[in-house]
């Protein structure tokens, strides 16, 4: 099992005082399950590579483990010394531990920079789930987390070509990102891939996820198959973990669902509400007379679209925390080919709103459309320090659909929300009272608008709050 990773960041070579092992060195460290042998096959200035060889004894895995179910020769004779499973992760936490949480003794300022990182696998197994191939289950895992992926799948034997594929691929994993973020994903998701028990099961296992995965994992939206398949499915455990990563929701999600798809909830889009709300959205920034324009949850860059078609606006940024949605932005905006001035005045990022963020600050008008019933209550807190107090634009407009309105749709079953990646739906009374809440503590005047046509008793199929700075 080989983990190597590498970069081309100048000097190349810091990567040895970010990972603590020198450049020169062949290292052996023992394992409780083997040895760990950390050596660069390259170090130079212009490219680094570290190589994380794992030496499994399979005997002394499972001695002493009166537990393994498939048979006596399964004990001796498996792909445990081949394939990275959670016994690269000890390994990682082992070798690499300072790296890991974030600390380099000799190059602290290094620590948070981004540099362009690749992490190659051989050979990582990889199979589909119920509704994705194993390529598919790959971009979902990584893809989320900005990585690029490049997966080679081996033949079961190259001699025997006609006994077919086999599930074990050499991955390559690409992005410019810290050294400590990379080894907390593989940490957290080299194990997810593999089907077989985890040899270090204890209690402390829901500690070791939340840890490496407090930065990111929360907002992961694949968090409820990784939680599940990292603590090897055990109920109780994943319930605690997803808990506390969520600060709710009791049960675990149905994980296989796909979740990908954030933007249009199906009940919606034979009305094509979408393009009212649009409508009412553009309305209300033009009004402010903004010039520069964030729209924070953006998608597939639906409003982008109307933003940059209008000159009245000079800068616009699009984030979002999904990068398959940003890439799929990026394609129908067709970036790649709009003319230079055009270019210059959009840009999209990746980010989450529930971490203060200083490239939100300085926007006239945020947009934040259909998107804080995907966020878990206990982080809408968050949300709002980040819109209201440190992004402070003169102007948000913000919709969210009015649970009220549902009954109106036949297809929605009573009861149901309108996407299963709503985390709540809200009446135009609780709309109102949170609106009403964040507006009094920011300092921001609030009006109501209805979005869509009205029933009588129910109002209309969404709303939108148009918060103003006071003062402002
Ligand atoms: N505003 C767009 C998309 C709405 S769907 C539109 O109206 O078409 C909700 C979007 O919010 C998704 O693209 C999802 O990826 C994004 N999102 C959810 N949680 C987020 C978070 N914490 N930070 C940033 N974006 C988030």
């Amino acid at each position: 099992m080989l983990l190597t990773i590498s970069t081309t960041h100048q000097s190349a070579t810091d990567l040895g005082y970010l990972l603590h092992k020198h450049p020169d060195r062949c290292q052996t460290f023992p394992l409780s399950f083997g040895k760990a042998h950390v050596f660069y096959p390259e170090a130079n200035e212009q490219a680094c590579a570290c190589c994380l060889l794992l030496d499994v004894d399979p005997v002394g895995l499972v001695r002493g483990k009166g537990n393994w179910k498939d048979g006596l020769l399964d004990q001796y004779v498996n792909d445990r010394p081949f394939v990275a499973s959670s016994l690269l992760s000890v390994a990682i936490s082992q070798v690499f531990g300072s790296a890991l949480s974030g600390k380099s003794k000799d190059r602290a300022e290094l620590v948070d920079v981004e540099i362009p990182l690749t992490a190659r696998i051989d050979v990582l197994p990889v199979r589909g789930g119920p509704n994705s191939s194993a390529t598919e289950m790959l971009e979902r895992m990584f893809g989320p987390l900005g990585y690029t992926i490049n997966a080679k799948r081996h033949p079961l034997d190259e001699e025997f070509p006609e006994w077919g594929e086999s599930p074990y691929y050499s991955v390559e994993l690409e992005q410019s990102t810290t050294i400590a973020r990379l080894l907390q994903h593989l940490y957290v998701l080299i194990p997810v891939f593999d089907g077989k028990k985890h040899y270090y099961f204890g209690a402390d296992e829901v500690e070791k996820l939340l840890s490496k995965g407090e930065s990111w994992l929360g907002d992961h939206p694949e968090r409820a198959t990784i939680t599940r398949r990292y603590l090897s499915k055990r109920q109780s455990l994943v319930r605690q973990a997803l808990a506390r990563l969520v600060e709710e929701e009791a049960t675990a999600p149905d994980d296989e669902q796909a979740t990908d798809e954030a933007s249009t909830p199906q009940a919606e889009r034979e009305l094509s509400l979408h393009e009212q709300r649009l409508g009412a959205v553009m309305a209300a920034i033009r009004s402010s007379g903004a010039k520069r324009v964030v729209d924070l949850g953006c998608g597939e860059g639906k409003l982008l679209r109307e933003l940059l078609a209008d000159s009245q606006f000079t800068e616009i940024l699009g984030m979002d925390v999904s990068v398959r949605s940003l890439e799929i932005a990026h394609r129908r905006l067709k970036l790649d080919r709009l003319p230079e001035r055009q270019r210059e005045r959009i840009r999209l990022v990746h980010g989450a709103l529930t971490y203060r963020d200083e490239r939100l600050a300085n926007f006239d008008a945020a947009a934040v459309v259909e998107v804080i019933e995907h966020l878990d209550p206990p982080r809408l807190a968050a949300f709002e320090r980040v819109v209201f107090q440190h992004a402070k634009p003169r102007t948000v407009v913000l919709t969210t659909p009015n649970r009220e309105y549902n009954v109106v749709w036949e297809s929605l079953p009573v009861g149901e929300m309108r996407h299963s990646d709503h985390r709540f739906e809200w009446t135009r009374a609780e709309f109102e009272e949170w609106a009403g809440g964040v507006a009094e503590r920011f300092g921001y005047r609030v009006r109501y608008l209805p979005v869509g046509p009205e029933e009588a008793e129910v109002g209309a199929p969404s709303q939108m709050a148009v918060f103003e700075l006071q003062n402002g």
